[in-house]
């Protein structure tokens, strides 16, 4: 076989969905497995659904996940003269033909529910008609002539054959009265002159994909592969699943981001949702290492769950893994945004590394530190260091001017200073760790010890908390 050649063909909607954002993936790692090319096209020829710069989001999307582009951006708006070179081709040969006829003509072929398809009126025009009709400017659309017998079908690579009856096939429209093409007909002419050879795409497609095939048919064009991806779905309240959509969570790659996900943990992610490698159970993958491992075969045709407990679990490893300077180039600007000079934040971001889940989850992860939270003074009593309010109050009594007198205020210094009082006064330092902590957090789960956590506060603010923890004990 020819070298292998795959597309991504969004429309641009101003956002990209997690569905759409795997069809791509899926697209390029196809072709990218087998030393192919990927092209990208932007389908922007329903002028009504047209949003403003939204092809930037397609473009900014695919550079942050990694997905490169061989070809492209085409856009299809740009290559309206050549459609229409091929839809006239498709006429002459028979296979299309101009249809004049009117809005309230089709409103009249439609049944009580609205629905209806093309009664195949204008089939039957004579040359004459036509060329009256044309004369007198009156406007037309072109449709795709259906044959009225057999079946039409193909094989798809994950759904395997699909076949359907050519009667139930309505002549549809490839040019509308606009000039515009529509996406069933410019999307075939484009992937056969771009030299796609495998279609990826979403399978609301899968049934009307003899539709494209009879123009590939009627054009004398070789067919290409179609790979057919299942839906994406979401868990609803009730258990059950449907597809995936606002109610679910966070659905387009931008609002992930906005969230605080890692653009390659969400890629990993999504690589698994309906692929899975051939003979291995590996689950952190690289975009190279997908680039070797993906293979047609992994694919799944049945509905994938998207889970976000999951999405959670990979995005907190990959920032465990992160390189402290990467971590700290996107935390350290949050932090600053929240926290004034007197708080050390590079402690704290250090303390936060290996304990979050996303980034959006910062301001709520340290909302302690920022705000004297309300507390409850049971808060004191730990069983395994058998503390109480009265002991703790007694360490912190202790304690105070010790650690008004410490002139280093860092980790070491601290927690030297508090088990050297521990040694002295016999009383256990985890005792007096867990007074501390409390007393200066407090809160009962904090991203570290005491120590870390005064070292985080600076001598002024910890001093503080802790004459405070001491009134209200
Ligand atoms: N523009 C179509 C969509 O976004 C593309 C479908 C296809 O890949 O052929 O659904």
């Amino acid at each position: 076989m020819s070298e292998i050649k795959t597309r991504f063909a969004p429309s641009p909607t101003g956002f990209m969905h997690i569905g759409n954002l795997r069809t791509a993936l899926y697209s390029y790692l196809l072709a990218k497995s087998q030393g192919g090319k990927f092209v990208l096209r932007i389908e922007d020829t329903d002028q009504v659904r047209h949003v403003d710069g939204a092809e930037q989001v397609i473009i900014d999307t695919l550079k942050s996940t990694g997905i490169e582009y061989d070809e492209g951006p085409y856009i299809q708006s740009e290559r309206l003269g050549i459609y229409r070179e091929y839809a006239d081709k498709l006429i002459e040969s028979g296979h299309a033909y101009y249809c004049f006829c009117t809005p309230e003509r089709l409103e009249s072929l439609k049944d009580e529910k609205g629905i209806g398809g093309y009664d195949g009126h204008c089939r039957t025009l004579t040359q004459e008609d036509i060329q009256k009709n044309l004369a007198e400017g009156k406007p037309y659309v072109i449709r795709q002539k259906m044959p009225d017998s057999g079946t039409t079908s193909y094989v798809d690579e994950v759904y395997g054959e699909v076949s359907i009856d050519n009667s139930e096939l309505r002549d549809q429209i490839m040019i509308k009265a606009d000039g515009y093409p529509t996406y069933n007909f410019c999307h075939v002419v484009d992937d056969y002159l771009m030299g796609i050879t495998h279609v990826v795409r979403g399978n609301e497609y899968l049934t009307s994909t003899p539709k494209y095939c009879l123009l590939y048919d009627a054009f004398g064009w070789e067919r290409p592969h179609y790979v057919h991806l299942p839906l994406l779905m979401g868990k609803d309240a009730d258990g059950n699943v449907s597809k995936l959509s606002k109610r679910h969570g966070a659905v387009s790659f931008q609002d992930l981001i906005g969230d605080g996900y890692l653009p390659e943990a969400v890629v990993n992610y999504i690589a698994l949702l309906g692929w899975c490698p051939k003979d291995s159970n590996q689950e952190f993958f690289t975009i190279d290492e997908l680039k070797k491992s993906f293979s047609m075969e992994g694919l799944s045709k049945s509905p994938a769950v998207f889970d976000y407990e999951k999405l959670k679990w990979f995005n907190s490893e990959y920032i465990k893994k992160m390189p402290d300077d990467e971590y700290g180039k996107i935390v350290m600007p949050i932090l600053e945004k929240i926290f004034s000079d007197n708080i050390n934040i590079g402690k704290l971001s250090e303390l936060l590394h290996g304990r979050l889940i996303t980034f959006g989850e910062i301001g709520e992860r340290t909302e302690f530190v920022l705000k004297r939270l309300d507390m409850d003074n049971s808060l004191y009593i730990n069983k395994k260091n058998k503390t109480t309010p009265e002991l703790c109050k007694q360490i912190l009594n202790e304690c105070l001017p010790l650690l008004e007198n410490l002139e280093s205020w860092d980790n070491d210094s601290l927690f030297a200073l508090l088990k050297e009082y521990s040694a002295s006064s016999g009383i256990k330092a985890g005792a007096v760790m867990w007074a501390v902590r409390i007393a200066v957090a407090r809160q009962g789960i904090t991203p570290g010890g005491a120590t870390e956590l005064m070292e985080v506060f600076g001598k002024n603010e910890s001093i503080e908390r802790i004459k405070l923890a001491i009134s209200e004990l």
